[in-house]
């Protein structure tokens, strides 16, 4: 939500520390407020102060009714309702509220002989219970304005881990944040509830900590930070149920990250049961196929391959599975698979591996299966990811094939081009969100999806690309800052531009490219190399090159370069592109097929051609079946 003049917040606690600087910063972008605090005294103070700063909204000409303070103790559940009454009454709805009254455990729990009701019961009450009720009210009232809305529940840090001090304390905060992350699920309703976990920020409520504990944790957060965080939270549309821990150590971090994440998610089986469920498709099993071999170790692909006819031989084995291919997606690495460099070995090693089949990925309909395969249905739509993708049908092992909605070529992106950014940035740059990442080639088959990827985890994107056509693309899929090479020095904008650097590189170009981008990471920062695509077609074939000082460099800034190899993550395929589909399916993201038509197996050297001529944009994709594919549209 972009925060304006005349949208309106309630605070409770409002009246001192963290609540009143989220009053004020509140009332210095114009919004309407009421504080709710059981201090009538200071909530009054805190009035006039908000009064001042919304003072200036004035001279606008906009009408700016009071700022509304309600006293109240936020464990009155009628008091509470009454004060949200006042709220929609004179403003006329609701958009943001936050929850920040708090309070120590009154009597230490171990020290505690009483029943609690005026110790740690309270604690509870006031540092959860009220939460909850409040939370429920704003929905309610959110809800019936019919208008998007942003509830911001104000944890803290010993809610992430625990506080031996004030276990109430830690166990009430604890309860914020799981509440907050539990109802992730209201965003469907336009309204997103969030936690804000700040370690100890210099209020009263943190003067009753042991001082040496705030100083082994680095001291007192600014209270800056908290609002900066606060403000996060309100803008980033993508966070809902999201809980943002904010430390000196790390700065502003959603927790838990994303790996963390992965390790509680499940993965219904109804996500898988989806894939089959299409009606099947008859297929005519010919006598013999079209599929491209490499003939001759080049990376000129071209020259190395060539288009042959092939018997397919029944029986199959018992656990293979025949696809019938209909579309094989063009990749960066067929000139180098076509050379030979994805097989180890020496050169005369290499080479006795000759003719093999050429092509990494395509989507298809499966037209047999051996005895042994009971799980996959005939005529359903599969893909793949193993060589001998560019032929017209494919003999694999059944657990090779990756059931799929439908044989599309936006499924074919997905593939290797979609997993790689997907489980690149996740597992080798570590992703998280509040970042700034850099994206290079990135326009094209695996670029479009980081960019994409890393602006819907909460990111700042930096796109690198060469044309007008491609930079058009990047600005459509949300890049905040595009980089076309052509018109403007990628190193002039990074260093004006960025000066503090940048966290995460995902880089594909390799040679000066990688070059400028080490040079433009920033303290801690990531760089992932993809590959190097200006180095794979050079004169004499690919010639590995030095970064003197790379050491050095990445020593200094306590950097990491890291390497990422798709095929080393296949454990992760099937969840990651399951995941994929989700998100493409419910519009959020989005995939780019390059224009340029390519139709049969023989056309498959010009796709590769095209590739590498710098001029594609999106994804290459081959039909290999022309009249195949426009039946497969109306599956
Ligand atoms: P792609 O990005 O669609 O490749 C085309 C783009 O690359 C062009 O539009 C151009 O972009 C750039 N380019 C082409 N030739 C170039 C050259 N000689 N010098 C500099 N830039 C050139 O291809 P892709 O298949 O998605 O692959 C992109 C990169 O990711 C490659 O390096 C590839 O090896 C790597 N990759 C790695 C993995 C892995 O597992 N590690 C998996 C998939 C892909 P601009 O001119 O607009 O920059």
């Amino acid at each position: 939500m972009e925060l304006r003049p005349g949208h309106s917040a309630l605070v409770t606690g409002g009246a001192a520390g963290i609540g009143q600087a989220l009053v004020l910063a509140l009332a210095r972008r114009g919004v309407f407020i009421t504080i709710v605090d059981f201090s009538g005294e200071r909530g009054r103070e805190v009035v006039s102060l908000a009064e001042k700063e919304v003072a200036k909204f004035h001279k606008t000409g906009l009408e700016f009714p009071p700022v509304i303070f309600v006293k109240c103790d936020v464990t009155d559940s009628a008091g509470l309702a009454a004060a949200f009454e006042k709220h929609v009454e004179t403003y006329g709805g609701l958009d943001v509220c936050i929850s920040c009254a708090g309070i120590v455990t009154p009597i230490m729990f171990h020290k505690d002989k009483t029943d609690g009701s005026k110790s740690w019961r309270r604690a509870v009450d006031v540092n959860f219970l009220a939460v909850i009720s409040t939370t429920q009210l704003a929905i309610r009232v959110m809800e019936e304005s019919e208008k998007p809305g942003v509830i911001i529940n104000v944890g803290s840090a010993s809610g992430l881990y625990p506080m031996y001090a004030d276990p109430i304390y830690s166990g009430s905060k604890g309860g914020v944040v799981m509440f907050s992350r539990s109802l992730g699920f209201y965003k469907r309703r336009g309204i997103r509830v969030n936690a804000l976990c700040p370690e100890f920020v210099q209020t009263e409520l943190a003067a009753k900590v042991d001082p040496k504990f705030i100083k082994l944790v680095g001291g007192y957060v600014p209270m800056e930070m908290v609002v900066k965080g606060a403000f996060e939270l309100i803008s980033n549309e993508t966070k809902a149920g999201a809980c943002l821990w904010i430390s000196n150590r790390r700065g502003l971090e959603y927790w838990p990250s994303p790996d963390e994440e992965e390790k509680f998610r499940v993965h219904p089986r109804t996500t898988r049961r989806k894939y089959v469920d299409v009606a099947p498709v008859n297929i005519q099993i010919p006598q013999s196929f079209e599929k491209i071999i490499v003939h001759t170790l080049s990376q000129n692909f071209r020259s190395a391959t060539s288009v042959v006819r092939t018997s397919l031989r029944f029986p199959l084995e018992a656990n293979d599975v025949l696809l019938k291919i209909i579309y094989a997606g063009v990749n960066a690495s067929d000139v180098n698979f076509s050379s030979g460099r994805y097989f180890s070995g020496g050169s005369k090693e290499i080479a006795s591996r000759l003719p093999f089949d050429a092509g990494f990925e395509a989507v298809g309909i499966i037209a047999a299966v051996g005895d042994s395969v009971k799980h996959l249905k005939v005529g359903t739509p599969a893909a793949i990811m193993t060589f001998g993708s560019y032929a017209e049908f494919t003999k694999v092992h059944s657990k090779h094939i990756l059931p799929v909605a439908r044989p599309d070529p936006e499924v074919v992106a997905l593939l290797t081009s979609g997993l790689t950014a997907s489980i690149a940035l996740e597992k080798a740059a570590q992703m998280d969100s509040g970042k700034t990442v850099l994206v290079t080639a990135a326009a094209g088959g695996t670029g479009q999806f980081a960019v994409q990827l890393a602006k819907l985890a909460g990111n700042k994107v930096i796109a690198t690309c060469g044309g007008k056509d491609k930079a058009q693309l990047l600005k459509d899929l949300g890049v905040d800052r595009v980089i076309d090479y052509k018109v403007e020095d990628i190193k002039t904008v990074l260093k004006n531009e960025f000066p503090k650097g940048i966290n995460i590189v995902y880089e594909s170009v390799g040679g000066d490219m990688f070059d400028l981008c080490l040079n433009a990471l920033a303290t801690y920062g990531r760089l992932v190399v993809i590959g190097m695509i200006s180095q794979y077609q050079g004169e004499h074939g690919w010639k590995p090159r030095n970064y003197p000082g790379l050491c050095e460099k990445i020593l200094a800034k306590s950097q990491t370069v890291a390497g990422f190899f798709l095929v080393h993550y296949a454990r992760f395929w099937q969840q990651h592109l399951d995941k994929l589909v989700d998100l493409y399916t419910s519009g959020k993201l989005k995939v780019s097929l390059d224009p340029k038509t390519f139709l049969g197996v023989h056309s498959v050297a010009d796709a590769v051609d095209h590739l590498h001529s710098g001029k594609s944009v999106g994804k290459v994709v081959v039909c290999i079946d022309p009249s195949f594919g426009h039946q497969s549209a109306k599956l």
